[in-house]
């Protein structure tokens, strides 16, 4: 197998599990990253904590996939069982035992969401990169994909700090990320690439990002940095619970994370967001007793509502009066609080888009091009935060590994 050559592009999670699959089967790798170094948007995360993945059961971690191709009258029923399969080979139970070999202790939180103890990522890439050079896999940073030939073997081109150079391949396997946070080398400049060899790319988009809301200047200068805790909220009729973060340009935070994919569906998009989930309307109204004007004011007291609630509550009523108690209750459960558009996908957590499953085959491998293999977030799927993000890209990078091995293998006989 030594004599046969693995090209990795991409050194991010999908590409560094990808690398290490391949080389622990016996493949010879060599990863190429653009940046000086690899793990870039890895170490990014550790800044909130590294959550890893999420301690839920397979069945149900599944449903948490979405991609474009999905059929739109059942939607996640095509990505179910492709998640069920790539989840199967490496789930969260094996990701949490493969960082406990890289001597890294993971926990869950209550919220189901697993972190390292340390809450740090760094050491973790740190043990990683090193078991990885030890096994074999050669690194070449500073090497930016420009190009890519098909023949008997693969030629890619490179731009190495301003110096083109080429590198030959039998497989290849790109992991070059999606388009958000540019700085940890992650640009989408891969699109046109693949569109060059006839790959249909699905345009990138910002999931799990911040919104924009229409709203003056005194509104932002006196709620900026103020959250809004224990809501709930829904949009094209899918619902989440959670938290939302008042910013300079409008919203951010989890609700709106979970609500990504369907609040970009829309052509008007509209969260109706829930202020007391945990009251019916018609308890609420029955504290207002014997209240019989400003309704909603005296709603924030005996509802118990918050300072910032409140007022973005009077903003998006305009000023018109409720003629009830009934009324206001059900503004208070309904809030509508229209949003200009997603913020610019740079600034996302993550990246809708990119090449669709139905390009490729079981092993991840680009249909129309045999030997070139696709994982991580440049695949057309999206997930909610939570831990769910980073495990797509390890299973998907696994897949990937074994896929370019069997591929190499293959070839040699
Ligand atoms: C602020 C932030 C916090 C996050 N926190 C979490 C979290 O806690 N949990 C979680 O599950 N997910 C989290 N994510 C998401 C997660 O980091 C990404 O989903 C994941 O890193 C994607 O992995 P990847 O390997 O597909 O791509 P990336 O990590 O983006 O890596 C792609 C690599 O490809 C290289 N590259 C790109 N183009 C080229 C080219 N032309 N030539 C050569 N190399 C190239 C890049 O330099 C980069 O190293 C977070 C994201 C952000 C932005």
């Amino acid at each position: 197998m030594s004599s046969l050559q693995l090209a990795v592009v991409g050194g991010g999670p999908a590409g560094l599990r990808a690398a290490e699959v391949a080389a622990s089967l016996g493949a010879k790798v060599t990863l190429f990253d653009a940046k000086p170094s690899v793990g870039r948007k890895f170490l990014v995360a550790g800044k909130g904590g590294m959550n890893l993945t999420h301690d839920e059961p397979p069945g149900s971690f599944a449903t948490r996939y979405r991609s474009e191709g999905d059929p739109a009258e059942a939607p996640g029923v095509g990505t179910l069982s492709r998640w069920t399969s790539l989840l199967s080979d490496f789930g969260p139970t094996e990701l949490r035992e493969w960082a406990a070999e890289l001597g890294v202790e993971t926990f869950a939180a209550s919220t189901g969401r697993v972190y390292p103890r340390e809450m740090k990522s760094a050491p973790l890439l740190r043990r990683w990169v090193a078991r990885m050079r030890a096994s074999g896999v050669e690194f070449l940073m500073r090497h930016r994909l420009s190009s890519l030939e098909v023949g008997p073997a693969f030629s890619l081109g490179f731009d190495a700090d301003g110096a083109p150079c080429r590198f030959n391949a039998d497989a290849v396997i790109l992991a070059l990320g999606g388009a958000s946070w540019p700085g940890t080398g992650s640009t989408g400049d891969w699109l046109e690439l693949l569109r060059g060899l006839g790959v249909q790319v699905r345009p990138l988009q910002p999931a799990n990002c911040g919104w924009e809301v229409e709203w003056p200047a005194e509104m932002q200068s006196l709620l900026e940095g103020k959250p809004l805790k224990n809501l709930a909220a829904s949009a094209g009729g899918v619902s989440a619970r959670g938290e939302l973060l008042v910013t300079r340009y409008g919203l951010e935070g989890g609700i709106l994370y979970a609500l990504s994919h369907a609040l970009r569906e829309m052509s008007r998009p509209v969260l109706s967001v829930d202020f007391k989930p945990e009251s019916s309307e018609v308890s609420l109204f029955g504290r207002l007793g014997s209240a019989r004007r400003n309704y909603l004011e005296e709603g924030g007291v005996r509802w118990r509502l918050g300072e910032t609630a409140l007022r973005l509550l009077q903003y998006f009523r305009g000023g018109k009066p409720f003629a009830s108690g009934e009324e206001a209750a059900h503004f208070v459960k309904n809030c509508p609080i229209p949003l200009r558009g997603p913020r610019p996908v740079e600034e996302a957590i993550s990246t809708a888009g990119g090449v669709g499953f139905e390009q490729l085959d079981e092993a991840l491998m680009v249909r129309l091009v045999p030997g070139v293999f696709v994982a991580g977030e440049m695949l057309d799927w999206e997930a909610p935060t939570g831990g769910y993000l980073m495990q797509g890209c390890f299973a998907s990078g696994t897949r990937a590994g074994m896929g370019a091995f069997r591929y190499l293998a293959s070839r040699r006989q």
